[in-house]
Protein backbone atom coordinates (compact mmCIF):
# COMPACT_ATOMS: atom_id res chain seq x y z
CA UNK A 1 0.00 0.00 0.00
CA UNK A 2 1.17 3.21 -0.80
CA UNK A 3 4.40 2.37 -2.34
CA UNK A 4 4.81 4.27 -5.25
CA UNK A 5 2.99 7.61 -3.52
CA UNK A 6 5.44 7.17 -0.78
CA UNK A 7 8.27 7.18 -2.90
CA UNK A 8 7.18 10.24 -5.00
CA UNK A 9 7.07 12.31 -1.78
CA UNK A 10 10.18 11.03 0.01
CA UNK A 11 11.75 12.48 -3.05
CA UNK A 12 10.00 15.59 -2.25
CA UNK A 13 10.51 15.43 1.40
CA UNK A 14 14.32 14.59 1.04
CA UNK A 15 14.89 17.35 -1.78
CA UNK A 16 13.21 20.14 0.20
CA UNK A 17 13.80 18.97 4.05
CA UNK A 18 17.62 20.03 4.32
CA UNK A 19 17.33 23.56 2.13
CA UNK A 20 18.13 26.49 4.32
CA UNK A 21 17.07 28.89 1.69
CA UNK A 22 13.85 27.60 -0.98
CA UNK A 23 12.01 29.81 -3.54
CA UNK A 24 8.84 30.23 -4.91
CA UNK A 25 10.01 27.97 -7.94
CA UNK A 26 10.99 25.51 -5.64
CA UNK A 27 7.87 24.94 -4.05
CA UNK A 28 5.81 25.45 -7.54
CA UNK A 29 7.72 22.59 -8.23
CA UNK A 30 7.32 20.50 -5.38
CA UNK A 31 4.02 21.23 -5.35
CA UNK A 32 3.30 20.07 -8.94
CA UNK A 33 4.88 16.67 -8.19
CA UNK A 34 2.68 16.14 -5.42
CA UNK A 35 0.26 16.62 -7.51
CA UNK A 36 1.03 14.01 -9.97
CA UNK A 37 2.08 11.72 -6.85
CA UNK A 38 -1.95 12.16 -5.57
CA UNK A 39 -3.21 11.54 -9.29
CA UNK A 40 -1.18 8.04 -10.11
CA UNK A 41 -2.26 7.55 -6.78
CA UNK A 42 -5.95 7.15 -8.10
CA UNK A 43 -7.37 10.16 -5.46
CA UNK A 44 -9.91 11.76 -6.11
CA UNK A 45 -9.38 14.51 -8.80
CA UNK A 46 -11.46 17.40 -5.88
CA UNK A 47 -9.63 16.11 -3.17
CA UNK A 48 -6.27 16.64 -5.14
CA UNK A 49 -7.76 20.09 -6.48
CA UNK A 50 -8.46 21.28 -3.08
CA UNK A 51 -4.95 19.46 -1.13
CA UNK A 52 -2.73 21.21 -3.84
CA UNK A 53 -4.18 24.59 -4.05
CA UNK A 54 -4.21 24.59 -0.08
CA UNK A 55 -0.68 23.60 0.30
CA UNK A 56 0.31 25.87 -2.48
CA UNK A 57 -1.17 29.10 -0.83
CA UNK A 58 -0.02 28.15 2.71
CA UNK A 59 3.75 27.94 1.42
CA UNK A 60 3.95 30.97 -0.60
CA UNK A 61 3.15 33.36 2.24
CA UNK A 62 6.13 34.29 4.69
CA UNK A 63 5.77 31.43 7.27
CA UNK A 64 7.89 29.32 4.54
CA UNK A 65 9.79 31.64 2.78
CA UNK A 66 10.97 33.20 5.39
CA UNK A 67 11.46 30.68 8.19
CA UNK A 68 15.25 29.69 8.78
CA UNK A 69 14.41 26.11 8.07
CA UNK A 70 11.79 26.80 5.25
CA UNK A 71 12.64 23.29 4.10
CA UNK A 72 11.36 21.51 6.77
CA UNK A 73 8.22 23.95 7.43
CA UNK A 74 7.38 22.92 3.68
CA UNK A 75 7.17 19.55 4.87
CA UNK A 76 5.36 20.29 8.13
CA UNK A 77 2.07 22.05 5.94
CA UNK A 78 2.43 18.88 3.53
CA UNK A 79 2.11 16.46 6.88
CA UNK A 80 -0.44 18.27 8.12
CA UNK A 81 -2.71 18.29 5.40
CA UNK A 82 -1.80 14.79 4.56
CA UNK A 83 -3.23 14.03 8.28
CA UNK A 84 -6.28 16.17 8.02
CA UNK A 85 -7.28 14.46 4.50
CA UNK A 86 -7.22 11.20 6.24
CA UNK A 87 -9.01 12.14 9.47
CA UNK A 88 -8.41 13.02 12.85
CA UNK A 89 -7.02 10.87 15.63
CA UNK A 90 -10.51 11.41 17.72
CA UNK A 91 -12.74 9.85 15.49
CA UNK A 92 -10.83 6.80 15.38
CA UNK A 93 -12.40 4.90 18.26
CA UNK A 94 -15.67 2.73 18.11
CA UNK A 95 -18.62 4.44 19.39
CA UNK A 96 -19.70 1.68 21.79
CA UNK A 97 -22.09 1.65 24.97
CA UNK A 98 -20.40 0.20 28.31
CA UNK A 99 -20.65 -3.22 29.55
CA UNK A 100 -23.77 -3.17 31.10
CA UNK A 101 -25.36 -2.77 27.87
CA UNK A 102 -25.56 -4.52 24.68
CA UNK A 103 -24.04 -2.19 21.78
CA UNK A 104 -24.74 -3.17 18.10
CA UNK A 105 -22.16 -2.59 15.27
CA UNK A 106 -23.99 -3.41 11.57
CA UNK A 107 -21.26 -4.36 9.17
CA UNK A 108 -22.27 -3.12 5.24
CA UNK A 109 -20.28 -3.78 1.80
CA UNK A 110 -20.29 -5.47 -0.98
CA UNK A 111 -19.83 -9.00 -1.76
CA UNK A 112 -16.42 -10.06 -1.65
CA UNK A 113 -15.47 -7.15 0.48
CA UNK A 114 -14.27 -8.74 3.34
CA UNK A 115 -17.23 -8.23 5.33
CA UNK A 116 -17.53 -11.70 7.05
CA UNK A 117 -14.21 -11.94 7.38
CA UNK A 118 -13.57 -8.27 9.01
CA UNK A 119 -16.99 -9.06 11.80
CA UNK A 120 -15.02 -11.76 12.86
CA UNK A 121 -11.74 -9.55 13.02
CA UNK A 122 -13.44 -7.56 15.29
CA UNK A 123 -14.60 -10.21 17.17
CA UNK A 124 -11.43 -11.47 18.12
CA UNK A 125 -10.27 -7.79 18.59
CA UNK A 126 -13.07 -6.62 21.07
CA UNK A 127 -12.87 -10.03 22.90
CA UNK A 128 -9.34 -9.49 23.53
CA UNK A 129 -9.89 -6.12 25.08
CA UNK A 130 -12.17 -7.91 27.67
CA UNK A 131 -15.41 -7.55 25.96
CA UNK A 132 -18.50 -10.47 25.33
CA UNK A 133 -18.72 -10.15 21.27
CA UNK A 134 -21.29 -11.90 19.65
CA UNK A 135 -21.44 -12.52 15.92
CA UNK A 136 -24.78 -12.54 13.74
CA UNK A 137 -25.11 -14.18 10.73
CA UNK A 138 -27.93 -12.12 8.73
CA UNK A 139 -25.77 -12.55 5.59
CA UNK A 140 -28.61 -14.88 3.73
CA UNK A 141 -28.09 -14.41 0.40
CA UNK A 142 -24.62 -16.14 0.13
CA UNK A 143 -25.07 -19.34 0.27
CA UNK A 144 -21.56 -19.98 2.26
CA UNK A 145 -21.79 -16.91 4.57
CA UNK A 146 -23.29 -18.99 7.52
CA UNK A 147 -20.90 -21.24 7.50
CA UNK A 148 -17.94 -19.19 7.21
CA UNK A 149 -18.91 -17.34 10.02
CA UNK A 150 -19.72 -19.70 12.03
CA UNK A 151 -16.02 -21.51 11.36
CA UNK A 152 -14.37 -17.84 12.51
CA UNK A 153 -16.15 -18.02 15.37
CA UNK A 154 -15.12 -21.14 16.33
CA UNK A 155 -11.63 -20.10 15.60
CA UNK A 156 -11.83 -17.60 17.64
CA UNK A 157 -14.06 -18.58 20.42
CA UNK A 158 -17.26 -16.35 19.91
CA UNK A 159 -20.36 -17.84 19.51
CA UNK A 160 -22.23 -17.05 15.99
CA UNK A 161 -26.34 -16.63 15.88
CA UNK A 162 -28.22 -18.38 12.82
CA UNK A 163 -31.60 -19.65 12.08
CA UNK A 164 -31.41 -22.51 10.05
CA UNK A 165 -33.37 -21.54 6.91
CA UNK A 166 -35.07 -18.11 7.35
CA UNK A 167 -34.95 -15.84 4.89
CA UNK A 168 -35.68 -12.74 6.79
CA UNK A 169 -32.31 -11.10 8.17
CA UNK A 170 -34.40 -8.75 10.40
CA UNK A 171 -36.20 -11.60 11.97
CA UNK A 172 -32.25 -13.17 12.63
CA UNK A 173 -31.11 -9.82 13.64
CA UNK A 174 -34.12 -9.02 16.23
CA UNK A 175 -33.86 -12.83 17.87
CA UNK A 176 -29.92 -12.24 17.92
CA UNK A 177 -30.31 -9.01 20.03
CA UNK A 178 -32.85 -10.52 22.58
CA UNK A 179 -30.68 -13.30 22.87
CA UNK A 180 -27.65 -11.27 23.61
CA UNK A 181 -29.20 -8.93 25.70
CA UNK A 182 -30.22 -12.00 27.96
CA UNK A 183 -26.84 -13.48 27.94
CA UNK A 184 -25.27 -10.35 28.57
CA UNK A 185 -23.59 -9.78 25.68
CA UNK A 186 -22.26 -6.79 25.22
CA UNK A 187 -21.82 -6.33 21.82
CA UNK A 188 -23.30 -7.95 18.97
CA UNK A 189 -21.61 -8.06 15.22
CA UNK A 190 -24.02 -8.37 12.23
CA UNK A 191 -22.65 -9.77 9.26
CA UNK A 192 -25.58 -8.69 6.65
CA UNK A 193 -25.42 -9.43 3.14
CA UNK A 194 -23.81 -8.34 0.13
CA UNK A 195 -24.19 -8.36 -3.71
CA UNK A 196 -21.46 -8.03 -6.44
CA UNK A 197 -23.39 -4.99 -7.49
CA UNK A 198 -25.71 -1.91 -5.49
CA UNK A 199 -29.19 -2.63 -5.70
CA UNK A 200 -32.12 -1.21 -4.10
CA UNK A 201 -33.09 -4.47 -2.73
CA UNK A 202 -29.91 -4.70 -0.88
CA UNK A 203 -29.96 -0.99 0.40
CA UNK A 204 -33.47 -1.87 1.55
CA UNK A 205 -32.76 -4.78 3.44
CA UNK A 206 -29.64 -3.45 5.36
CA UNK A 207 -32.07 -0.60 6.06
CA UNK A 208 -34.42 -2.56 7.28
CA UNK A 209 -32.05 -4.29 9.75
CA UNK A 210 -30.57 -0.78 10.77
CA UNK A 211 -33.88 0.46 11.72
CA UNK A 212 -34.74 -2.19 13.97
CA UNK A 213 -31.40 -2.60 15.54
CA UNK A 214 -30.36 1.09 15.74
CA UNK A 215 -26.35 -0.05 15.87
CA UNK A 216 -23.72 1.82 18.00
CA UNK A 217 -21.77 1.91 15.04
CA UNK A 218 -22.66 1.46 11.37
CA UNK A 219 -18.91 0.21 10.00
CA UNK A 220 -19.05 0.00 5.87
CA UNK A 221 -15.95 -2.38 4.80
CA UNK A 222 -14.63 -1.16 1.71
CA UNK A 223 -12.02 -3.14 -0.68
CA UNK A 224 -8.78 -0.88 -1.19
CA UNK A 225 -8.38 -2.36 -3.92
CA UNK A 226 -11.36 -1.10 -5.34
CA UNK A 227 -9.82 1.92 -5.50
CA UNK A 228 -12.27 4.78 -6.54
CA UNK A 229 -14.92 2.45 -6.74
CA UNK A 230 -15.17 1.81 -2.71
CA UNK A 231 -15.44 5.56 -2.60
CA UNK A 232 -18.49 6.08 -4.35
CA UNK A 233 -19.99 3.12 -2.69
CA UNK A 234 -19.31 4.45 0.80
CA UNK A 235 -20.89 7.68 -0.80
CA UNK A 236 -23.89 5.34 -1.79
CA UNK A 237 -24.44 3.58 1.54
CA UNK A 238 -23.81 6.84 3.81
CA UNK A 239 -26.61 8.33 1.64
CA UNK A 240 -29.42 5.44 1.81
CA UNK A 241 -28.58 3.94 5.28
CA UNK A 242 -26.14 5.77 6.71
CA UNK A 243 -23.01 4.54 8.28
CA UNK A 244 -20.80 5.91 11.24
CA UNK A 245 -17.52 4.69 10.03
CA UNK A 246 -15.21 2.83 7.21
CA UNK A 247 -13.20 -0.17 7.63
CA UNK A 248 -10.65 -0.62 4.37
CA UNK A 249 -9.94 -3.71 4.03
CA UNK A 250 -6.69 -5.62 1.88
CA UNK A 251 -4.43 -3.03 2.84
CA UNK A 252 -1.85 -5.21 2.41
CA UNK A 253 -2.47 -5.95 -0.92
CA UNK A 254 -0.67 -3.82 -3.68
CA UNK A 255 -2.87 -0.83 -4.03
CA UNK A 256 -1.81 2.62 -5.00
CA UNK A 257 -3.97 3.74 -2.19
CA UNK A 258 -6.50 6.27 -3.29
CA UNK A 259 -8.95 5.22 -1.39
CA UNK A 260 -7.79 5.78 1.87
CA UNK A 261 -7.11 9.57 0.97
CA UNK A 262 -9.98 10.24 -0.18
CA UNK A 263 -12.93 8.64 1.47
CA UNK A 264 -12.72 10.91 4.47
CA UNK A 265 -13.11 14.05 2.29
CA UNK A 266 -14.98 12.49 0.37
CA UNK A 267 -17.55 10.38 2.17
CA UNK A 268 -16.90 12.76 5.88
CA UNK A 269 -16.93 9.93 7.85
CA UNK A 270 -13.74 8.08 9.45
CA UNK A 271 -11.86 5.33 8.46
CA UNK A 272 -11.62 3.26 11.91
CA UNK A 273 -9.04 0.48 11.33
CA UNK A 274 -7.84 -1.36 8.11
CA UNK A 275 -7.57 -5.14 7.28
CA UNK A 276 -3.57 -5.97 6.93
CA UNK A 277 -4.12 -10.35 5.98
CA UNK A 278 -6.17 -12.29 5.96
CA UNK A 279 -5.47 -14.21 9.54
CA UNK A 280 -8.07 -13.38 12.48
CA UNK A 281 -5.10 -10.76 13.79
CA UNK A 282 -4.58 -8.67 11.05
CA UNK A 283 -6.81 -5.98 11.85
CA UNK A 284 -5.23 -2.25 13.04
CA UNK A 285 -6.92 0.65 13.82
CA UNK A 286 -6.25 3.53 11.54
CA UNK A 287 -4.01 6.12 12.85
CA UNK A 288 -3.88 8.88 10.24
CA UNK A 289 -0.72 10.59 11.58
CA UNK A 290 1.50 7.49 11.60
CA UNK A 291 0.19 6.90 7.97
CA UNK A 292 0.77 10.45 7.01
CA UNK A 293 4.48 9.63 8.46
CA UNK A 294 5.06 6.69 6.36
CA UNK A 295 3.50 8.02 3.25
CA UNK A 296 5.96 11.05 3.25
CA UNK A 297 8.89 8.62 4.29
CA UNK A 298 8.84 9.74 7.74
CA UNK A 299 8.87 6.52 8.98
CA UNK A 300 6.32 5.51 11.96
CA UNK A 301 8.10 4.75 15.11
CA UNK A 302 5.46 4.89 17.51
CA UNK A 303 4.09 1.10 14.93
CA UNK A 304 7.50 -0.42 15.14
CA UNK A 305 7.65 -0.21 18.81
CA UNK A 306 4.24 -1.48 19.50
CA UNK A 307 4.90 -4.07 16.92
CA UNK A 308 8.07 -4.77 18.90
CA UNK A 309 6.73 -4.84 22.04
CA UNK A 310 3.87 -7.56 20.78
CA UNK A 311 6.59 -9.80 19.70
CA UNK A 312 9.25 -8.93 22.45
CA UNK A 313 8.24 -8.97 26.33
CA UNK A 314 10.17 -7.04 28.26
CA UNK A 315 11.76 -9.80 30.49
CA UNK A 316 12.89 -11.24 27.03
CA UNK A 317 14.73 -7.57 26.21
CA UNK A 318 16.66 -7.31 29.51
CA UNK A 319 17.75 -11.01 28.87
CA UNK A 320 19.30 -10.32 25.59
CA UNK A 321 20.93 -6.62 27.22
CA UNK A 322 22.64 -8.76 29.63
CA UNK A 323 23.62 -11.62 27.26
CA UNK A 324 25.44 -8.87 25.22
CA UNK A 325 26.47 -7.28 28.13
CA UNK A 326 28.33 -10.72 29.11
CA UNK A 327 29.04 -11.36 25.57
CA UNK A 328 27.15 -14.92 26.03
CA UNK A 329 24.80 -14.15 22.91
CA UNK A 330 24.67 -18.05 21.38
CA UNK A 331 23.50 -19.26 18.32
CA UNK A 332 20.14 -20.24 19.72
CA UNK A 333 20.01 -16.54 20.96
CA UNK A 334 20.10 -15.74 17.38
CA UNK A 335 17.52 -18.47 15.72
CA UNK A 336 14.86 -16.82 18.58
CA UNK A 337 15.79 -13.23 17.06
CA UNK A 338 15.49 -14.45 13.47
CA UNK A 339 11.84 -15.90 14.45
CA UNK A 340 11.03 -13.06 15.98
CA UNK A 341 11.44 -11.15 13.06
CA UNK A 342 9.27 -12.95 11.10
CA UNK A 343 6.62 -12.55 13.59
CA UNK A 344 6.90 -8.75 13.49
CA UNK A 345 5.81 -8.94 9.35
CA UNK A 346 7.66 -8.59 6.07
CA UNK A 347 10.49 -7.03 5.73
CA UNK A 348 8.90 -4.38 3.75
CA UNK A 349 6.32 -3.47 6.61
CA UNK A 350 9.02 -2.97 8.72
CA UNK A 351 10.98 -0.87 6.45
CA UNK A 352 8.14 1.37 6.25
CA UNK A 353 8.33 2.06 9.74
CA UNK A 354 11.61 3.22 9.83
CA UNK A 355 12.83 6.84 9.39
CA UNK A 356 14.77 7.27 6.36
CA UNK A 357 14.59 4.17 5.48
CA UNK A 358 11.94 4.34 2.81
CA UNK A 359 14.00 4.73 -0.60
CA UNK A 360 17.10 3.52 0.38
CA UNK A 361 17.24 0.48 1.74
CA UNK A 362 14.54 -1.98 -0.30
CA UNK A 363 13.35 -5.69 0.94
CA UNK A 364 15.62 -6.34 -2.22
CA UNK A 365 18.52 -5.68 0.04
CA UNK A 366 17.88 -7.78 2.73
CA UNK A 367 18.09 -11.39 1.68
CA UNK A 368 15.03 -13.25 2.82
CA UNK A 369 16.42 -16.72 1.49
CA UNK A 370 19.92 -15.89 3.65
CA UNK A 371 17.65 -15.97 6.56
CA UNK A 372 15.76 -18.90 5.93
CA UNK A 373 18.89 -20.95 5.02
CA UNK A 374 20.50 -19.37 8.59
CA UNK A 375 17.57 -20.63 10.02
CA UNK A 376 18.10 -24.06 8.58
CA UNK A 377 21.56 -24.44 9.29
CA UNK A 378 20.90 -23.43 13.14
CA UNK A 379 17.95 -26.09 13.22
CA UNK A 380 20.83 -28.57 12.46
CA UNK A 381 22.71 -28.14 14.94
CA UNK A 382 22.87 -29.70 18.13
CA UNK A 383 22.20 -27.89 21.52
CA UNK A 384 25.92 -28.21 22.54
CA UNK A 385 26.90 -26.75 19.33
CA UNK A 386 24.11 -23.90 19.63
CA UNK A 387 25.50 -22.74 22.86
CA UNK A 388 29.28 -22.85 21.95
CA UNK A 389 29.72 -22.15 17.90
CA UNK A 390 33.36 -23.05 18.91
CA UNK A 391 33.09 -26.32 18.74
CA UNK A 392 32.03 -26.27 15.09
CA UNK A 393 35.07 -28.39 13.59
CA UNK A 394 35.11 -29.17 10.25
CA UNK A 395 33.27 -32.44 10.78
CA UNK A 396 30.25 -31.25 12.26
CA UNK A 397 30.07 -28.19 9.76
CA UNK A 398 30.18 -30.91 6.80
CA UNK A 399 27.39 -32.53 8.92
CA UNK A 400 25.05 -29.22 9.73
CA UNK A 401 25.45 -28.53 5.67
CA UNK A 402 24.38 -31.81 5.25
CA UNK A 403 21.45 -31.61 7.58
CA UNK A 404 20.02 -28.71 6.34
CA UNK A 405 20.58 -28.94 2.93
CA UNK A 406 23.02 -25.90 2.26
CA UNK A 407 27.08 -25.88 1.72
CA UNK A 408 30.02 -25.93 3.93
CA UNK A 409 30.66 -22.37 2.62
CA UNK A 410 27.12 -21.08 3.79
CA UNK A 411 27.67 -22.93 7.12
CA UNK A 412 30.79 -21.01 7.20
CA UNK A 413 29.70 -17.46 6.00
CA UNK A 414 27.10 -17.99 8.88
CA UNK A 415 29.02 -18.54 11.23
CA UNK A 416 31.38 -15.42 10.45
CA UNK A 417 28.94 -13.50 10.67
CA UNK A 418 27.46 -14.28 13.75
CA UNK A 419 31.05 -14.34 15.28
CA UNK A 420 31.13 -10.77 13.49
CA UNK A 421 27.94 -9.93 14.89
CA UNK A 422 28.65 -10.64 19.32
CA UNK A 423 31.89 -9.00 18.50
CA UNK A 424 29.46 -5.76 17.86
CA UNK A 425 27.27 -6.68 20.21
CA UNK A 426 30.18 -6.83 23.04
CA UNK A 427 31.31 -3.14 21.73
CA UNK A 428 27.77 -1.53 21.88
CA UNK A 429 26.76 -2.98 25.27
CA UNK A 430 30.11 -1.74 26.75
CA UNK A 431 30.71 1.87 25.09
CA UNK A 432 27.97 4.33 26.07
CA UNK A 433 29.20 6.62 23.56
CA UNK A 434 29.09 4.44 20.53
CA UNK A 435 25.35 3.41 21.64
CA UNK A 436 24.57 7.37 21.74
CA UNK A 437 25.86 7.18 17.94
CA UNK A 438 24.23 4.21 16.63
CA UNK A 439 20.87 5.52 18.22
CA UNK A 440 21.45 8.80 16.42
CA UNK A 441 21.98 7.20 13.51
CA UNK A 442 18.82 5.11 13.55
CA UNK A 443 16.94 8.85 14.01
CA UNK A 444 16.24 8.31 17.81
P1 LIG B 1 -17.52 -10.84 2.18
O1 LIG B 1 -18.15 -11.44 0.97
O2 LIG B 1 -17.55 -9.34 2.13
O3 LIG B 1 -18.05 -11.36 3.46
O4 LIG B 1 -15.96 -11.18 2.08
P2 LIG B 1 -15.07 -12.23 2.87
O5 LIG B 1 -14.98 -11.84 4.29
O6 LIG B 1 -15.51 -13.60 2.55
O7 LIG B 1 -13.64 -11.93 2.20
C1 LIG B 1 -13.36 -12.13 0.82
C2 LIG B 1 -11.90 -12.52 0.68
O8 LIG B 1 -11.04 -11.46 1.03
C3 LIG B 1 -11.49 -13.70 1.55
O9 LIG B 1 -10.67 -14.55 0.82
C4 LIG B 1 -10.72 -13.04 2.69
O10 LIG B 1 -9.75 -13.91 3.24
C5 LIG B 1 -10.07 -11.87 1.98
N1 LIG B 1 -9.78 -10.74 2.88
C6 LIG B 1 -10.61 -10.08 3.72
N2 LIG B 1 -9.97 -9.08 4.36
C7 LIG B 1 -8.69 -9.10 3.93
C8 LIG B 1 -7.53 -8.29 4.21
O11 LIG B 1 -7.53 -7.34 4.99
N3 LIG B 1 -6.39 -8.63 3.55
C9 LIG B 1 -6.33 -9.68 2.66
N4 LIG B 1 -5.18 -9.93 2.06
N5 LIG B 1 -7.41 -10.43 2.37
C10 LIG B 1 -8.56 -10.15 2.99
Amino acid sequence: MFDSISDKFSTVVRTLAGKSKITEKNIQDAVEEIKVALLDADVNLRVVRRFVNGTMEEAMGEKVLKAVDPGQQFVKIVYDRMVALLGDEEHQKLLLKGPDTTSVILMMGLQGSGKTTTASKLAARLKKEGRRPMLVAADLVRPAAILQLKVLGDAIGVPVFSIDGEKNPVKVAKAALALAKKDQRDVLIVDTSGRMHLDETLMDEIKRVSEALKPDETLFVADSMTGQNAVTIAQEFEQKVGITGVVLSKFDSDTRGGAALSLRSVVGKPIKFIGTGEKTEDLEPFHPQRIASRILGMGDVVSLVEKAQETINEQDALKMQEKMAKNTFDLQDYLDQLNRMDKMGSVDQILEMIPGAKGQISEDDIDKKEIKREKAIICSMTYAERTNYRIMGPTRRKRVAAGSGTNVSDVNRMLKKFEKMRLTMKKFAKNKKYQAAMLKQMGM
